[in-house]
């Protein structure tokens, strides 16, 4: 008897197609992979069920590719429910889920034993006669017959990581050379067809000569990150827990035990040990022989969290997991997780797409963390998907932070959330004293420190204590003044001031990457004097070198200094053993990391990020302050945390000052009730952009015009009770990569009008290719 299959296709057409399974073949299960003809191609489609025979001929299965299912139910679930709420195909979402190497067809059969070839490509597979894949057949079933990926694709997925940091002993006029060095420190390691793409041009031999130079890594592997040497920390299982984590231990557990899924928030102050918690209920989990998913915003606090996890469970398996890694490690994670034995696996948030089956317990560590949200290529927030995961599979969901966001934080409120709180610091540590620097009357760009600060880190120093010094903008100055006619220098594209970056010895635009070399002419007047304005973490350590004691170390954690991964280790390791006393950096450095001897904690800026046009920029300003500012007194000794503000009687300090989140959420609360903004209301953002075309007064006309039209679609399209718009009105970044840029918003009593409206609205658009719009569901940032 013949069975028939529907099969769906991760890759282009992303439909599900009905094929044959030929008698003699080996048993199939739904979610196992396939090898299919699609017209004169092959492609891996994943088996759904099981169907009748349908009323047109069909082809047959040339192959599987997995012996058990890579994908369960559940995840099956997932990827419909994703692809109805996207509008889109299962397919699509598949194609973005699953690693590379596992939806591509360019593999081989490696075949243990005669009377085949040791390698059998797909096509002469199809060819052989029916006795022939009989035995093949047997042989699968012993496990004699493997799949690979073809040499040709395994070298496309080869992996491009610098070695080195500049300056790079490279000649100026070496500019391919040059190329693949700068966009290797803008973006990360990346694959070596990726960087085809991107620089263009003979790549090989210049990556060659940049590898014999030793500036870059080519191969397959990145350094393991995971597998560096842990930071000096205690060993977890020989804590014994505080009341208050027995008493926090208890709940969760308890919820834990419960059969339908339940959602808890922790909210546990900085020092409160979260982490600790955390490892107790893994455990538990595992024990109940289930899987356990721990994920950080971060990779490098990811790969704090693995660390501890593998030291603390030597015998689980444990898995590493994030979205930097080569496509061989996250393929080789994803596979291996399908087996379904218990492990205990940690990552950033696309981890979550794992075939984890029925996971027990997923952590969320600072679960106020906007990297939890995606909006590039699939949108989606791990929170939600973290929810829909532990509902499927009755496990619990813990969202962890010392400062939740004021959504999370208002459900616990409405006892929509069980809540559950640590609110003492562990062991000897103490809350820091917080306490405000004027630097209302500092205008010399040159001394971004004011004496009161300069002082107190002088005095930690010399005290043998350690200081950590936050400026969220990196680079050596974000402004490049032509002294001859006062122009400064901007992006081409985005009509924003380019960031000027000293030791690199270029101009950057920090949203499109465009990047001139330093020194230049003045595009105006074309003179060649320019001066820095401003400061940024570069210059904030020239400064420091120059203003402490002689000898003083200092290290600067930031974008630019972290881009191999290795130096970021040794940085954090660098600080954490002593070796430096003084620490600079921009966000990075605010979160998770636990240094027992800081006891100063500098903010240069207090005031960067607070009055953004974004209604989200106070609840951003106080999470990232009192995250850093936990940074210290984290040991024995007691902390300080000093804020540099230019506006010390903004009503906003307050709250900072008492580090008291409660009285922050009453406030934040209330203004977002009255202003009604989320939680209060579902806000939808549409992002409107149009090619940048010339200055004249026809494109002035034109671009009012525009924005009437739109103006009156947006009202029309808003008839449902209870919605409001506004806009379209110039985006805070106007114009960016050629494109200016215009948001609007809505306001509704539920996600199905929001899209409604959107959908009324993009209906309006009366020429798509030149008019973009764009959706952002509760959007994190406005700008
Ligand atoms: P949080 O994540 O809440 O900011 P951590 O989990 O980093 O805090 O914990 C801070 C420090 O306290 C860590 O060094 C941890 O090892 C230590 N710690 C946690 N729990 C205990 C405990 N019960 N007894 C002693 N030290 C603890
Ligand atoms: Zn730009």
């Amino acid at each position: 008897m013949l069975e028939y299959w529907q099969v769906l296709l991760p890759t282009p057409p992303h439909s599900v197609l009905t094929y044959e399974r030929p008698e003699w073949f080996p048993p199939l299960a739904p979610g196992c992979r396939v090898l299919v003809p699609v017209r004169r191609s092959l492609r891996v489609g994943v088996l759904t069920q099981t169907c009748d025979k349908p009323e047109f001929a069909t082809r047959q299965i040339l192959w599987p590719l997995d012996r058990e299912p890579l994908l369960d139910e559940d995840y099956m679930e997932l990827v419909r429910n994703l692809a109805s709420r996207q509008m889109t195909d299962p397919g699509a979402i598949l194609h973005l889920l699953l690693p590379s190497g596992l939806r591509t067809s360019e593999l081989t059969f490696a075949l243990s034993q005669g009377p085949f070839p040791s390698r059998l490509t797909p096509h002469a597979l199809g060819k052989l006669s029916l006795d022939e894949k009989r035995e093949l057949v047997a042989l699968w079933l012993d496990g004699g017959m493997r799949v690979h990926l073809n040499p040709a694709r395994e070298a496309e997925e080869t992996v491009v990581s610098l070695a080195a940091d500049p300056p790079w002993p490279v000649r100026p006029n070496a500019v391919s050379q040059l190329g693949v060095l700068e966009y290797l420190l803008e973006n990360g390691q990346t694959t070596r067809r990726r960087l085809t793409e991107e620089v263009g041009g003979n790549v090989g031999s210049v990556l060659r000569r940049l590898a014999d130079a030793g500036l870059i890594r080519v191969g397959r592997e990145e350094a393991g990150l995971e597998e560096l040497a842990p930071a000096c920390e205690i060993a977890e299982d020989v804590l014994t827990n505080s009341q208050e984590q027995d008493a926090a231990l208890q709940k969760l557990m308890q919820a834990m035990d419960s059969p339908q899924g339940e959602t808890v928030l922790l909210h546990g102050i900085t020092g409160s040990g979260k982490t600790h918690v955390y490892l107790e209920l893994a455990e538990k989990c595992l024990a109940s022989g289930r899987s356990a998913l721990l994920l950080a915003p971060e990779v490098a606090l990811a790969c704090g969290l693995y660390r501890a996890v593998r030291e603390r469970f030597a015998e689980a398996r444990c898995v590493f997991y994030h979205g930097y890694q080569t496509p061989g490690r996250r393929r080789d994670a994803f596979a291996a997780l399908a087996d379904g034995h218990p492990s205990l696996v940690v990552g950033t948030r696309s981890a979550l797409f794992l075939p984890i089956r029925r996971p027990g317990l997923i952590i969320l560590d600072e679960e106020h963390d906007e990297s939890f949200k995606q909006e590039e290529r699939l949108a989606y927030q791990a929170k939600e998907i973290a929810w829909f995961r532990t509902r499927q599979s009755g496990g619990l969901l813990v969202l962890g932070s010392a400062t939740p966001d004021v959504k999370s934080y208002h459900a616990a409120r409405q006892g929509r959330l069980p809540l559950v709180s640590l609110t003492k610091r562990v062991g000897e540590g103490t809350l820091p004293d917080i306490r405000l620097v004027d630097i209302s009357g500092q205008k010399d760009p040159e001394k971004p420190l004011a004496a009161e600060t300069l002082d107190a880190l002088t005095r930690t120093v010399e005290q043998g204590g350690q200081a950590i010094l936050m400026l969220n903008r990196r680079g050596y100055a974000p402004l490049m003044y032509c002294l001859d006619c006062g122009d400064v220098v901007r992006c081409p594209h985005c009509h924003v001031a380019m960031t000027f970056h000293k030791s690199r010895e270029r101009l950057i635009c920090h949203y499109c990457g465009t990047s001139y070399s330093y020194p230049l002419l003045c595009g105006k007047c074309g003179g060649g004097n320019h001066l820095p304005m401003g400061e940024g973490t570069e210059r904030l350590e020239e400064t420091l070198r120059k203003a402490l004691p002689e000898g003083t170390g200092v290290l600067r954690m930031d974008r630019d200094t972290t881009r191999r991964q290795e130096r970021l280790e040794e940085i954090l390791d660098d600080f954490a053993k002593g070796r430096a006393q003084v620490l600079v950096g921009t966000q990075m450095l605010s979160k998770g990391h636990h240094f027992p001897n800081v006891t100063l904690v500098v903010v240069a800026d207090g005031d960067l990020g607070l009055n953004l046009p974004d209604y989200r920029s106070a609840e951003r300003t106080y999470q990232l302050l009192l995250q850093v500012a936990g940074r210290a007194g984290r040991g024995a000794l007691p902390g300080t945390v000093l804020v540099q503000t230019r506006n010390p009687g903004h009503p906003f300090w307050d709250h900072v000052l008492r580090a008291d989140y409660e009285t922050f959420f009453e406030r934040e609360i209330a203004q977002r009730e009255k202003f009604r903004y989320p939680p209060f209301v579902r806000l939808g953002l549409i992002r409107m952009s149009v090619p940048v075309e010339g200055e004249g007064p026809e494109s002035v006309s034109d671009d009012v015009r525009l924005l009437s039209d739109a103006a009156a679609a947006l009202q029309r399209a808003a008839r449902a009770p209870g919605v409001t718009v506004l806009g379209p009105a110039p985006a805070p970044l106007a114009v960016l990569r050629g494109r200016k840029r215009y948001n609007c918003l809505i306001k509704a009593e539920d996600w199905r009008d929001v899209r409604d409206v959107f959908g009324r609205f993009s209906a309006w658009n009366p020429d798509p290719n030149r008019i973009r719009l764009r959706l952002d569901l509760d959007p994190v940032n406005m700008l």
